[in-house]
C-alpha cells in the first residue's frame, strides 16, 4: 500500500497512526516538535518532543465504563486495542477511580511503541501549509489532519483559507451547557422572546429561569465576588463581541446584565402572568435530542469550583447538572458539522481528515478516539474497503454525531458549535429502569445511576456488533 500521512503527533495523531499501522497499511506521521539543537520545542503549551504529550493535567479523567461516559470511552477504545488506552494503563499511577498516569513514562512509551512499529516513519518537521498535492505515489491523497488545540499559523491560515471566513476558530467561549432532566420545569417554562416561531415552527425554543430583584442582586454579587480564572500570558486575548464572559459585563455595571442575555422582555411566565420578571436566564436546546441545554450567553471564566455554585442560584436550576462547564481559552477548532463528513473527511477537499482537538471535541480520551477512529477510517479506504462510524449509541459514534451534526440539527445554526467532552447526554436517552436485572424495585434517587449503566451496556453491545 502507499502510506498513509498523519500530520501532528499528539494524543489523536498517534493513537491514528497506530491504527493504520497495526491495519497493515504505512503510515508517515510528521510531528513538527523536535528537540534539535536550539532545543526549541514549537508550541504554547507542548515541553518535549515527546509524542502524545499530555499538556495540563495528568489525567484521562473516570475510569468507570459502568457509570461514566468517559470510562466507557476508555472501555471501547480498549476494545479496538487503543495505544493511549494501553500505554496509559502501563503507566498508571494511583488516582483513585480515576485514570492517571506518569505523564512522562507515558508519552516515552507511546514514542516508544510508535518508533518501534516496522509500518511506521516519524518525519520532525512542521507541515506549514496545505499537505502537498497527490502525484498518484507519494500518499498524499489519504492524509489526518491532527494538529490540534495549537495548530501552527501557518497549516490554520492554509485551512482557514481552504474553509473560509468563520469556518475556523481560535478560541472557546463557552456557555455551561446542563442536562435537561436536572431543570426544574415546575420554575421554568418554554417560550421564545415575543412568540417568535424559530426553525421547524417553534414558538417555544428556549427555556426561561425567572428572576425577581432580590434574587438578580445577589446573583451579581455572587459573579463579581466569585474567583475567576486568569488567562495565560498567551492567551491575552481581546474579548470580542457577543461574547464578553458574563462576570466582565457585571462589572461594567449591575444592570448590564439585565440589559444583555439576562433581558426579560417578550416572555411571560404563565404560572404567574401578572408579575413581571426582573431578570430572565433562557437556556437554548444544545443537541437533537434534547438532552442537553446551553445557558444563552454565559460564557464566563468564573473558575469551575465556584460556577455550579452561583449557577444553581438561578430559580429553577437548583439542582442543575452540568454536561460542560464554561470557560474562555485558545483552541483552534473547525466547524466540522458543516466541513465534515461522516467519516470525518473534509467535504470539500475529502483526501483531508480531520481528528483530535481541531475537530471540535475536547479532551485528550476523545481527542485520541477520534484519532482512533480517523486511522481505522483511513486504512480502510486505503484498503479499498471503506468503514462507516460506530453507531450513535456508543461513545465513539456519539462524538462522531455530536462533531458531524448533531447540533445543526438542533437548529442552533452555525456559529453555534463549540467544542465538548463526552456524556451521556450526547448518547440517545433510555427511560430510566424501575426494577433491577433481578426484578426488584429501583429507589428513585437510584435511577438516574442505573440509567447510566443501561447505557453503558447498550453501547458496549453495539460496538460488538459493528466490530463484528
Ligand atoms: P495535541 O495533543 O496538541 O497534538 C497536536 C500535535 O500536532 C502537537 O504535537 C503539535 O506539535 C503538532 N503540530 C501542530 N501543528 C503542526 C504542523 N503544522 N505540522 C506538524 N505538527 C504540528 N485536555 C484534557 O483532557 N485535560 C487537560 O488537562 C487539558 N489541558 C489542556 C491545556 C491546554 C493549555 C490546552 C491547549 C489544551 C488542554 N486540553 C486538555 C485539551 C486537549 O485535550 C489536549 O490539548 C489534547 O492534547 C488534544 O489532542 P490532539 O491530538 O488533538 O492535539
Amino acid at each position: 500500500y502507499q502510506p498513509v500521512h498523519v500530520i501532528g503527533g499528539g494524543l489523536a495523531g498517534s493513537e491514528a497512526a497506530w491504527q493504520i499501522a497495526q491495519s497493515g497499511v504505512p503510515v508517515i506521521l510528521h510531528e513538527m516538535r523536535k528537540d534539535d539543537a536550539t532545543g526549541k520545542v514549537i508550541t504554547d503549551a507542548h515541553q518535549t518532543d515527546g509524542l502524545a504529550e499530555m499538556v495540563c493535567s495528568n489525567s484521562f479523567r473516570s475510569d468507570d465504563w459502568q457509570f461514566n461516559a468517559v470510562g466507557l470511552l476508555h472501555a471501547e477504545m480498549r476494545k479496538l486495542g487503543s495505544l493511549i488506552m494501553s500505554c496509559a494503563d502501563q503507566h498508571q499511577v494511583p488516582a483513585g477511580g480515576a485514570l492517571a498516569v506518569d505523564r512522562d513514562g507515558f508519552s516515552t512509551e507511546v514514542t516508544k511503541r510508535l518508533s518501534q512499529h516496522p509500518l511506521v516513519t516519524i518525519v520532525r518537521e512542521e507541515i506549514a501549509g496545505l499537505p502537498p498535492a497527490p502525484d498518484g505515489k507519494n500518499g498524499w491523497d489519504n492524509v489526518i489532519v491532527a494538529t490540534g488545540p495549537l495548530t501552527s499559523p501557518a497549516l490554520a491560515q492554509a485551512v482557514l483559507d481552504l474553509t473560509g471566513e468563520g469556518q475556523l476558530s481560535f478560541f472557546d467561549a463557552i456557555a455551561p451547557i446542563i442536562h435537561f432532566e436536572s431543570i426544574n420545569m415546575d420554575i421554568a417554562w418554554r417560550q421564545s422572546r415575543y412568540d417568535k416561531e424559530g426553525p421547524g415552527g417553534d414558538a417555544a425554543a428556549y427555556i426561561n429561569c425567572p428572576m425577581n430583584k432580590e434574587q438578580y442582586e445577589a446573583f451579581i454579587d455572587a459573579l463579581l465576588a466569585g474567583p475567576k480564572s486568569e488567562f495565560k500570558e498567551w492567551e491575552n486575548v481581546p474579548y470580542f463581541d457577543g461574547c464578553l464572559p458574563i462576570e466582565v459585563m457585571a462589572e461594567r455595571g449591575r444592570e448590564t446584565l439585565r440589559h444583555g442575555p439576562m433581558k426579560p422582555v417578550g416572555l411571560t411566565n404563565p404560572r404567574d402572568p401578572l408579575v413581571k420578571a426582573y431578570a430572565i436566564v433562557q437556556l437554548r436546546q444544545d443537541n437533537a435530542l434534547g438532552t442537553l441545554w446551553n445557558m444563552v450567553g454565559f460564557q464566563t471564566k468564573l473558575k469551575h469550583g465556584v460556577q455550579a455554585e452561583t449557577f444553581r442560584m438561578i430559580p429553577g436550576l437548583e439542582d442543575a447538572q452540568f454536561a460542560r462547564l464554561g470557560g474562555l481559552h485558545r483552541n483552534t477548532f473547525i466547524n466540522s458539522p458543516k466541513l465534515l463528513d461522516k467519516s470525518l473527511r473534509m467535504k470539500a477537499q475529502p483526501r483531508l481528515r480531520f481528528a483530535g482537538q481541531v475537530t471540535g471535541v475536547e479532551g485528550y480520551v476523545e481527542s485520541a478516539a477520534m484519532g482512533l477512529l480517523t486511522g481505522r477510517f483511513a486504512a480502510a479506504d486505503r484498503k479499498g474497503a471503506p468503514i462507516d462510524a460506530p453507531p450513535p449509541t456508543t461513545a465513539l459514534g456519539a462524538l462522531v454525531e455530536h462533531i458531524t451534526g448533531g447540533h445543526l440539527e438542533a437548529g442552533n445554526g452555525p456559529g453555534s458549535f463549540q467544542p465538548m467532552n463526552i456524556n451521556y447526554g450526547l448518547l440517545p436517552p433510555l427511560e430510566a429502569p424501575k426494577v433491577d436485572e433481578d426484578g426488584k424495585k429501583i429507589p428513585l434517587k437510584e435511577r438516574g445511576r442505573a440509567k447510566k449503566r443501561l447505557m453503558s451496556l447498550r453501547a458496549l453491545k453495539d460496538l460488538d456488533a459493528w466490530m463484528a
